[in-house]
């Protein structure tokens, strides 16, 4: 059966713009799509979307973050050059060159960061890594046009990346983390038939600092939470063997501990076991690195179970990510499995 759900979904939702704290295109797609779904669905006060799906046994809440990593206007000089903070990690080195899309109120505006060409820098300026302070977006309009347009200190930008399909099995795009959960947990709400009382949380500002997912659990007060995330596949050439947090179509990336959370034991031994009667594949990810939503919400209220896992995504936190549809495949029914097996035997 043709699904409605599918890849050009995952297309859309990569392009759409979303960096933190101003996730509302994303937002507005998700919310029809769960709608047509069949979620109930709410938008909490800091703007996350709430989906449930009312079901016996326990209460589970799988949750992925809208934003991804963007950059945000800092200054607008009189030449209508954009200065810029981060909103979200980013590597600077990745900046220089690349086409961005600023977010004016009304219009979407493509610029490019902009850099001196090699002609008119010295071999010093070459080996050294630009400061974010002194790079800049330019977008051919000079600051009168910009200030009409809306544009102003706070604006956000994001990279202008299409999504790719690189072959049958693989695509490129950006916003891969965590746009990639976004798109799983559609996918479940699609399948239906949920053994367990599911709700839906599609989070905002994960990415400077799970802010987002914490007020959403409150919310909810689950049984048992399970994030789904994009994480780092480090499996190309240069990175050492014990660098490699996780690889491509090695399986389910699941966490063991992160720099914000010791993950649920009994969840983890759980969905160890779900893995292997399944014939699902699944790898631990490298202890001690990275975080995701879990890190605050198994701390609110009285505490709370959960467990992070990811689908391996090469080249996170750049203007283009690649992962395998396989991957995803696979980790949708892990998760479906897992809620077949919290709902009968627990965790
Ligand atoms: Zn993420």
């Amino acid at each position: 059966m043709a699904r409605k759900v599918d890849i050009g979904v995952l297309q859309r939702l990569s392009e759409l713009n979303g960096p933190a704290g101003f996730e509302g295109a994303v937002r507005e797609y998700i919310v029809k799509m769960a709608k047509e779904l069949g979620a109930e669905v709410e938008i909490d006060k800091l703007g996350n979307v709430i989906g449930h799906v009312k079901g016996k046994g326990p209460k589970v809440m799988l949750i992925a973050h809208m934003d991804e990593v963007g950059l945000i206007t800092s200054d607008i000089d009189d030449g209508g050059f954009i200065y810029f903070s981060n909103l979200g990690g980013w590597d600077t080195r990745l900046l220089p060159g690349l086409e961005m899309t600023v977010m004016a109120p009304k219009r979407n505006l493509p610029g490019t960061i902009g850099m001196k060409p090699p002609h008119i820098t010295s071999p010093e300026e070459r080996k050294k890594v630009p400061e974010m302070t002194d790079l800049f977006v330019d977008t051919g309009l000079d600051k009168a046009a910009l200030t009409r347009a809306g544009v102003r200190v706070g604006t956000p930008m994001a990279p202008s990346t299409s999504f790719r399909r690189l072959s049958q099995k693989r695509v490129m795009g950006k916003a891969f983390d965590d746009r990639a959960g976004c798109y799983l947990l559609l996918r479940l709400l699609e399948d239906g038939d949920l053994p367990c009382d599911t709700t839906f949380v599609w989070s905002v500002q994960e990415e400077v600092g799970a802010r987002g997912g914490g007020p959403a659990a409150t919310r909810v007060d689950p049984d048992y939470v399970i994030v789904v995330e994009a994480t780092i596949a480090a499996d190309f050439p240069g990175v050492p063997r014990q660098k490699i947090i996780s690889r491509m179509q090695a399986g389910t990336v699941v966490t063991v501990m992160d720099r914000m959370q010791v993950a649920d034991a009994g969840m983890l031994d759980a969905l160890l076991e779900v893995a292997k009667e399944e014939k699902l594949k699944v790898q631990l990810k490298k202890p001690g690195i990275g975080a995701t939503d879990a890190g605050p919400i198994h701390l609110r209220g009285t505490g709370y179970r959960a467990l992070p896992l990811a689908v391996p995504t090469r080249y996170i936190h750049s203007p283009a990510g690649i992962l395998d549809l396989r991957d995803l495949d696979n980790t949708e029914r892990l998760i479906a499995a897992m809620l077949v097996r919290l709902a009968t035997k627990g965790a």
